[in-house]
């Protein structure tokens, strides 16, 4: 089946051409939208990933096109307008779990960074720097982590945590025994941001979870805790966030994810004048750190992503059941 792939990075082109036998792959480095979408023609599959557009235009126009498949190449798929794409006839594939190891761990590196500097530390000692001052830190033993969402990722981040000594609450819809039995205390969201130094969100983006992080629930925070976010933009409102910033009652703050990050993320404006007012000021706190969506990026989880991407077209193609679907 001819594919066409949206929003393509060196790295998707490599790991899906080595991991390819039998379709006939095309890349676009433009994200898929209203006005990209022509590219898809010829294609019976478009593969894109979480910053492209699928509304209900870009979907009756794949559908047009005689477009079948629409392949998501990760786990997220909060923007797939999932109504539209029943009503023009196709079907959407996603990634379940590529490495939720390669997230949870990433969401370890933000903590600690954060905690004890180790960015500003490297810089410093570059540059002959070998003083200590403003790198104190704070022990994690014993501290209290308040996880949002304990499915694939967030279980294995509480592990991590108890691992490190830390007392482990979680919020979710649905609670883990197997978490229980390892110590997690599950409680509701009010009790965990109350309770928690740590804060790290999980779970995935819906009406339901849009803003979760918003004025109200920054309050009931405690003063100078840490919010961690590799789950999506819009669990935060961000800027309550930096007003809370400002104020000093949030110490820290940690994204892999930004509301705004589809004008972003995956691209080098390094010699333009980014417009962006909201990521700008976020960057100019001492105590925030961005990585831009890159918690997933282990050569497993690329591995994963494409061997089963491509398995899901495989299925799709010859009429077998799809685990993978979404409905
Ligand atoms: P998952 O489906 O295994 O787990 C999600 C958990 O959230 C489930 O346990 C579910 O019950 C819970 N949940 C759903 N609605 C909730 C609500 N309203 N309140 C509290 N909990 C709720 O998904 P996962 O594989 O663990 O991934 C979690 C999210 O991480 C994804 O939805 C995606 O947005 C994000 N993600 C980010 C990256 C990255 O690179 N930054 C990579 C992969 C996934």
């Amino acid at each position: 089946m001819r594919i066409t792939f949206f929003s393509t990075q060196s790295y998707d082109k490599a790991w899906f051409e080595v991991n390819n036998q039998i379709h006939d792959l095309h890349f676009v480095d433009v994200p898929l939208s209203e006005e990209t979408v022509i590219l898809a023609k010829g294609s019976g599959a478009v593969c894109a990933f979480v910053n492209d557009k699928l509304n209900e235009a870009v979907m009756g126009a794949l559908a047009e096109m005689g477009v079948k498949l629409i392949a998501m190449c990760c786990a997220g798929y909060n923007n797939v307008n999932l109504q539209a794409a029943k009503q023009y006839g196709l079907t959407v594939v996603r990634v379940p779990a590529y490495s939720p190891h390669a997230v949870a761990e990433h969401t370890l590196a933000l903590i600690l960074t954060l905690n004890r500097k180790t960015h500003k530390a490297y810089n410093r000692v570059r540059e002959g720097n070998f003083s200590l001052e403003r790198l104190m830190g704070f022990d994690l033993y014993q501290k209290t982590v308040g996880v949002v969402g304990t499915g694939k990722i967030g279980a294995v981040f509480c592990r991590i945590m108890l691992g490190l000594g830390c007392k482990v609450m979680a919020y979710d819809i649905h609670q883990d025994e197997e978490l229980i039995k390892m110590g997690v205390i599950y409680t509701d969201l009010p009790e965990l941001l109350q309770k928690s130094d740590i804060i790290s969100l999980h779970c995935p983006l819906n009406e339901a979870t849009h803003y979760l992080i918003n004025a109200e629930s920054l309050m009931l925070m405690k003063k100078g805790s840490m919010l961690i976010n590799t789950g999506r933009g819009g669990l935060i409102d961000t800027k309550a966030v930096v007003k809370s910033l400002k104020s000093g009652h949030l110490g820290y703050l940690g994204l892999d994810v930004y509301e705004q990050e589809d004008k972003l993320f995956f691209r080098d404006f390094s010699e333009f004048v980014i417009q962006d007012e909201l990521i700008l000021r976020l960057m100019s706190f001492p105590n925030v750190l961005v990585t831009a969506h890159q918690a997933f990026f282990t050569e497993e989880a690329m591995t994963e992503i494409a061997q089963t991407t491509l398995e899901n077209v495989n299925a799709f193609e010859q009429g077998m059941e799809l685990k993978n679907k979404v409905d």
